[in-house]
């Protein structure tokens, strides 16, 4: 059997801990025996960051704006502990944080729906998109404790220097408070991507604020989406045969809760932050949510949601078996390699895509499955295979 050529590289951005060994057996077993496979590989695991001073994340964000669509393994950010474990120059920041300022994108997080694993909320049969702003808000917020009585207020210095005040609140006792900022900018990037997403996807897009409380705030947010709606979408949206919807967010929250789901759901910073886990463990496993970054300039990243399972490395390192579950992963490569396939008008790319995931469910739905689906499977004696032993199974079924 020939292999399948590819026209242009993936950037390849490796991880950290039991993500990184995942990353290696999905390559060896379920793409390389396939794909003649073209990466630009970046090595973004810790030590290798610490060596190059961070500018190995710098250099993989850059190589994603000149190819297009890059796959990233998860990968450890540092604390007090990781700077002693791996004997730090400095506590790198996240490197997802990093790349998600160069490429200015916002991250879609959407569960791997499979039977046997049942989401909590039984009339969710297809899966819920979160779009999470990933800017400003509480995030970069400012605040105060106010020790009594005075008068707290917002100023705008403008550059001519003319001044425009808010009073905030007039303080006859101790209290707190918070200031807080968003960009316009920002805010039409985060609409784009969320539109440009659900043309992509085939899926409606809802978006929810509290524009009734915050006239000025939240409002802007709405305004900002119709506006962009109205000009750059509303055809496009109409041929593709999905809608936008705005309402408010509790409408939003009573209506994701009665909904079948199949949708995108954009979320301001904070909303999406609580929306996203609610929605990951209400599907049933962080170990089943992908996550793509989508810049506003049509770059794509895709990764897992969850993190380096430090716990299963620790016992891998010890010589123990572990079961950590790779789907996240190999739908990130999956992810990556369809859309590769789809810019470069590779349907071979494609339909292997489709394949590997095909693979894959039917896998956990013939009842082979790593320890923590096992655990949460309504299937009865499911197969609890090892790490090695599930993605050997997929790629028995490829
Ligand atoms: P984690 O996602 O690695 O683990 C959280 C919990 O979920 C653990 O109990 C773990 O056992 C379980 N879990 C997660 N993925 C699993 C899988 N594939 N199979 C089986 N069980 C799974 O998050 P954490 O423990 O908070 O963080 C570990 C490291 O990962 C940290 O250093 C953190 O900085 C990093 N992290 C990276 C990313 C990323 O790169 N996108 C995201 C989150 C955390």
């Amino acid at each position: 059997m020939s292999k399948i050529q590819m026209t242009t590289p993936l950037v390849e951005m490796d991880g950290d801990e039991m993500t990184r060994i995942l990353w290696k057996m999905i390559k060896d077993d379920l793409l390389l025996p396939y794909i003649d496979l073209k990466t630009e590989y970046y090595d973004l695991g810790l030590e290798h960051r610490n060596e190059t001073d961070d500018q190995v994340t710098i250099d993989a964000a850059m190589a994603t704006k000149k190819y297009g669509v890059a796959v990233k393994c998860a990968t450890i950010t540092p604390n007090a502990a990781r700077m002693t474990e791996y004997d730090l120059k400095e506590m790198w920041k996240s490197p997802n944080g990093t790349i998600r300022a160069i490429l200015d994108g916002t991250v879609f997080r959407a569960p791997i729906v499979v039977k046997g694993i049942e989401p909590c909320v039984k009339n969710w049969k297809k899966p819920i998109t979160i779009a999470r702003h990933a800017y400003g808000d509480v995030y970069k917020n400012t605040e105060m404790k106010v020790p009594g009585p005075g008068k707290v207020e917002l100023v705008y210095t403008a550059e001519d220097g003319t001044q425009t005040k808010e009073l905030v609140f007039d303080f006859k006792g101790p209290g707190v408070a918070q200031g807080m900022h968003n960009l316009d900018n920002s805010i039409e990037s985060f609409a784009r991507s969320c539109f440009n997403y659900a043309l992509d996807t085939k899926q409606d897009l809802w978006f929810a604020t509290k524009d009734t409380i915050s006239k000025k705030y939240d409002h802007t947010f709405k305004d900002i989406f119709q506006e962009i709606f109205d000009a750059d979408y509303k055809e496009k949206f109409e041929e593709a045969g999905i809608t936008y919807f705005y309402t408010l967010i509790d409408d939003a929250v009573a209506r994701v809760m009665k909904s079948e789901g199949g949708y995108i759901w954009a979320c301001k910073n904070y909303d999406g932050d609580v929306m996203s886990d609610m929605v990951s463990s209400a599907f049933g496993s962080l170990a089943m949510m992908t996550s793509v970054l989508v810049s506003p300039d049509g770059y794509y990243e895709y990764e897992a949601a969850h993190g380096t399972v430090q716990r299963h490395y620790y016992k891998h390192l010890k010589g123990e078996e572990t079961s950590t579950n790779s789907v996240a992963t190999i739908f990130a490569w999956s992810g990556a390699l369809r859309k590769r396939g789809e810019l470069d008008g590779n349907k071979e790319l494609m339909d292997f895509a489709d394949r590997l995931e095909e693979a894959t469910i039917r896998t956990i739905e013939e009842g082979k499955m790593t320890k923590d689906l096992a655990l949460i499977t309504t299937m009865e004696n499911p197969t609890v295979l090892n790490s090695e032993g599930f993605i050997k199974a997929i790629a028995e079924n490829l």
